[in-house]
């Protein structure tokens, strides 16, 4: 044992790492009580709150007897005399354990060394537990404020969108030529107010206790070619699409994101070339779709900023618009574990590509 499990070596090597490494030997391969501590690290120490005195050479029985009163302690510990005597490993995944001081989740791997000795790594994964769910109740809560702030401004907005209407039916070749000017500018302002609180609510409201369902991306494309009849004709739109798979998905959130690059396509057109569109779709490791576009394309420098929220990249007076379509799409897009990007040159035109996995 002396060469093979040189204490000196073994504290230079594993003491400060930052998961707890510990090493155990199984003397009796029969006798779950019957295994000592070889080595701690200093993880494993404070996690145990003891002493390196406290515990080397000992068995575990006898420094921690309450280890074999719960399942989970003793779990670990069958494994230790499992693996001591089988040889392999054992990933025990997250194990939660409680001893008198401390408690906590845990990833706990078993491994074999030689006969009769194993070693056990452990990481504490309780704080990061912690932290996820934080950073989940964060986002709920900044979904909800975003959601109820565009609900709340919804009302007023169309209140003054009434009074608008009302005056110009009221007024109509009443006005002089500023007032009516303004009126006009006041009524158009309001018009992409209330799109952009709509778009910031399907933003906020994506991916909210709804179910994956097996949704056909061919009926999808079919449905968004019908709501957008009257600008396909009117702007001479070519949709091709290649036969399209079924995927695990939010139907809606997806219908929105077919929604939101195909009308980005046709938006951000050439002047004077009718827009091309070619959706199409390749088995990979996830599926990946491929919208692509023969538009005015985008430079590389901008490429990464388009995905965030109220990014745009013209003027209203160019193109309008309201800068969340792709940040919504980019959400989408993660709430299906996929990712989204953009390949485009300048001039000529763009292909978005995005993955779902199968
Ligand atoms: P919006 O379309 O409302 O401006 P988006 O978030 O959908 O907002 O898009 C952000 C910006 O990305 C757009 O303003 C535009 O500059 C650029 N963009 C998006 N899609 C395309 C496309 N198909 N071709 C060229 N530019 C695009």
């Amino acid at each position: 044992m002396k060469d093979l499990l040189n204490l000196e070596v073994l504290t230079k090597t594993f003491d400060d790492l930052s998961v707890g490494v510990g090493i155990f030997l199984v003397e009796n391969l029969d006798d779950l009580k019957s295994i000592r501590y070889v080595y701690m690290n200093k993880v494993i120490l404070y996690e145990m709150r003891k002493k390196k005195e406290e515990v080397a050479g000992k068995r575990i029985i006898d420094v921690a007897p309450e280890a074999y009163e719960h399942e989970v302690g003793l779990q670990v510990i069958e494994a230790y005399r499992k693996i001591a005597s089988e040889g392999g490993s054992v990933n025990m995944g997250l194990v939660e354990y409680s001893n008198h001081v401390a408690a906590g989740k845990y990833e706990c791997s078993v491994h074999h060394i030689k006969e009769n000795y194993v070693y056990v790594m452990l990481r504490n994964v309780t704080e990061l537990e912690k932290t996820r769910y934080e950073l989940e109740q964060k986002n709920k809560e900044l979904n909800e404020f975003a959601h109820i702030a565009s609900h709340d401004l919804q009302a007023p907005l169309n209140t003054i969108s009434s009074c608008i209407e009302i005056i110009e039916d009221e007024y109509q070749g009443k006005l002089d030529k500023k007032a009516d000017k303004l009126l006009g500018f006041m009524s158009s302002v309001t018009n992409r107010m209330k799109n952009l609180i709509e778009a910031l609510l399907d933003y906020s409201s994506t991916g909210q206790k709804k179910e994956m369902t097996l949704v056909d991306c061919n009926k999808i494309i079919e449905a968004i070619q019908e709501d957008l009849t009257a600008k396909i004709k009117e702007t001479n739109t070519v949709i091709e699409v290649d036969g399209l798979p079924k995927v695990k998905g939010f139907k809606t959130a997806l219908r929105l994101l077919f929604q939101n690059l195909i009308t980005n396509s046709i938006k951000f057109s050439k002047p004077g070339i009718a827009p091309k569109i070619k959706i199409s779709a390749k088995k990979q490791e996830a599926w990946t779709f491929a919208i692509q576009d023969n538009g005015i394309g985008i430079a590389d420098e901008h490429m990464d900023k388009i995905f965030n929220v109220f990014q745009r990249l013209h003027s209203r007076s160019e193109y309008e618009g309201s800068g969340i379509g792709l940040a919504h799409c980019k959400k989408i897009i993660k709430l299906h574990n996929g990712n989204i990007w953009v390949n485009s040159q300048p001039g000529e035109g763009s292909t978005f590509y995005f993955t779902i996995p199968d």
